[in-house]
């Protein structure tokens, strides 16, 4: 195992930077998701620590060792990629066990490491079969068993599940993320869904147009997100967005509203703000603002209401089941103490 260090990192297309003076630490051992937009530069930035791209500027280590200009090969990396690429004429144990066979290990040490793999993933039963005799599923955890066998300091992740089915994404998660605890082994991890994101990492890193907007361990980004871009990435459905300025110890929204402060945010009288509040920091209120309500979107659980806060569009989540109907009026209030207040202008957090 080892850690990765990333040193003003930059990566240029001609004219073109996509990749921003980017500086992260993933500490050996660390379990850490470089997540953002499509086209923000997450897969770029890992095919750079995986030797695939070349580094217009900066460094990257791993293991303390400065590896700019070693071939993959050679970094001792292992890479799950989006589409598995298991070769479709080998079985499971010779997809496994391609990599050590190329690097001519011993017939009975690739046995026992493919065997290991299998027992880890529970692909045992499998490894007689070839590759269309699997689900979605099984491919993956060969994929991953590939990646296993060949015992990396680092894994590298491309969106491993972006090719599986909601319910199987959910269980591959939880299957990768028991994987690490069991293996310890140094991870960075790209998806573009942010609660793989909340729900894998020991550190997220959220990035935008090549820069990193903020860096921190998932709940960090959820309680005090750095600024307004973070605020409405993290969290679905997304944070609540009111532009509005204080008046009298109360938020004053562009139509009129006020809503409750816990306490007064460092700001000039008159300041454009904006007010954020996630969806399930609203409460039922009958002294709260009045909310016209357009849908209702029961999911068992939990009840979603979409509506119109004045002139804004508001959504709240609900632990208790809502009787309001589309063209009814609710009233309901956000809780003080969970709002975020952003500068209306630069949306950094106050
Ligand atoms: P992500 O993985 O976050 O979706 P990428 O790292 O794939 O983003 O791409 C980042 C940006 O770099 C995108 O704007 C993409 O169009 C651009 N890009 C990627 N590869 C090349 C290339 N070979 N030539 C020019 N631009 C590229």
């Amino acid at each position: 195992m080892a850690s990765v260090e990333i040193r003003g990192l930059r990566k240029s297309y001609g004219a073109t930077d996509v990749i921003k003076n980017v500086s992260i630490d993933v500490e050996d051992g660390q379990f850490v998701v470089l997540v953002g937009p499509s086209g923000c530069g997450k897969s770029t930035l890992l095919r750079m620590i995986a030797g695939l791209e070349s580094i217009s500027d900066g460094e990257v280590r791993i293991g303390g060792k400065v590896v700019n200009a070693v071939p993959p090969k050679e970094r001792d990396i292992a890479m799950v990629f989006q589409n598995y690429a298991l070769y479709p004429h080998m079985t499971v144990a010779e997809n496994m066990g391609f990599s050590l066979k190329l690097k001519k290990v011993p017939k009975a040490e690739i046995r026992a490491q493919v065997e290991r793999a299998a027992d880890i993933l529970g692909l045992a039963p499998l490894l007689e079969r070839r590759p269309k005799q699997l689900s979605g599923g099984q491919r993956q955890r060969v994929a991953m068993g590939r990646a296993i066998v060949r015992d990396p300091q680092v894994f590298l992740f491309d969106e491993p599940l972006s090719n599986l089915d909601a319910k199987l994404r959910v269980q591959m998660r939880t299957e990768i993320k028991a994987l690490h605890q069991r293996l310890g082994t140094t991870t960075v991890y790209v998806t573009h869904d942010q609660i793989e994101a909340l729900t894998m990492a020991d550190k997220i890193v959220l990035l935008n147009d090549g820069n990193v907007e903020q860096m921190g361990p998932p709940l960090e980004l959820y309680d005090r997100p750095a600024n307004r871009f973070v605020a409405s990435f993290i969290g679905s459905p997304a944070m609540n967005f009111f532009s509005g300025t204080i008046e009298d110890g109360k938020f004053r929204t562009r139509s009129g509203a006020l809503l409750p402060l816990a306490a007064m945010p460092d700001a000039a009288p008159g300041q454009p703000l904006t007010y954020g509040v996630r969806p399930e920091h609203f409460r039922l209120d009958p002294d709260g603002v009045p909310v016209d309500v357009a849908v209702i979107e029961p999911a068992g659980s939990e009840t979603q209401l979409f509506g119109k806060l004045g002139d804004d569009d508001v959504v709240g989540v609900f632990r208790e089941r809502l009787t309001a109907r589309p063209g009814e009026r609710i009233a309901m209030s956000p809780m003080p103490e969970a709002v975020h207040i952003f500068d209306g202008q630069t949306g950094k957090r106050l």
